[in-house]
């Protein structure tokens, strides 16, 4: 018999939210939700972004080039849409100027575009403070949570541990459970 419920059961790791990139024909235009980025190495491997996990990195091993990624919870108050943006290193750097004048990302209205619409055009960021009210916001998702979801990693052994190029720095490792679990403490001390 099955055991029927009404309750549609939580992911551990939270909720999932969309991944973008910087479109091609369009500007883009979106306001961050979360405080700070967090980035990481990736690899495009096997037609998917993974994310690093070295020293133990199988795409490394394959001789996999890395390409270190900026990732961040954006909201569009047009469709209402909540998603993750992910940016170079490069089309990071506003940011970067803007959480040190503004000590937060949240607020943050940017428009990112590609220079002359190119398809690996290079990305360009606008930031500037918006007038919309931080209060109507989402809240911000755990950016390492909802990366966990995105690069289906089984649990949210993801963390932000250190700093790269001075942005907190996911660290991944899909293999060590334990590890999760401690961290997951470590997360609700903080919270
Ligand atoms: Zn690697």
């Amino acid at each position: 018999m099955p055991n029927w419920s009404h309750d549609i059961p939580d992911d551990p790791r939270g909720y999932g939210l969309p991944i973008m990139r910087c479109p091609t024909q369009t500007t883009m235009e979106a306001i961050v939700t979360c405080e700070n980025l967090v980035g990481c190495d990736t690899h495009f491997w096997a037609g998917h972004t993974v994310p690093c996990t070295k020293p133990d990195c199988d795409p490394c091993s394959d001789g996999s080039r890395w390409t270190w990624h900026a990732y961040l919870s954006c909201y569009n108050p047009k469709n209402d849409e909540h998603f993750i943006f992910e940016c170079t290193q490069r089309g990071a750097m506003p940011f970067k100027e803007f959480f040190k004048a503004h000590m937060t990302l949240r607020g943050c209205q940017f428009q990112a575009y590609r220079w002359k619409r190119a398809k690996n055009g290079r990305v360009q960021i606008k930031c500037t403070p918006t007038g919309f009210n931080h209060n109507l916001l989402p809240k911000a998702p755990i950016l390492e949570n909802v990366m966990a979801i995105i690069w289906k990693l089984p649990m949210p052994n993801v963390w932000v541990r250190g700093a790269e190029h001075e942005h907190p720095r996911i660290h991944a490792d899909p293999e060590t459970e334990a590890q999760h679990l401690n961290l997951k403490d470590d997360h609700s001390e903080t919270a």
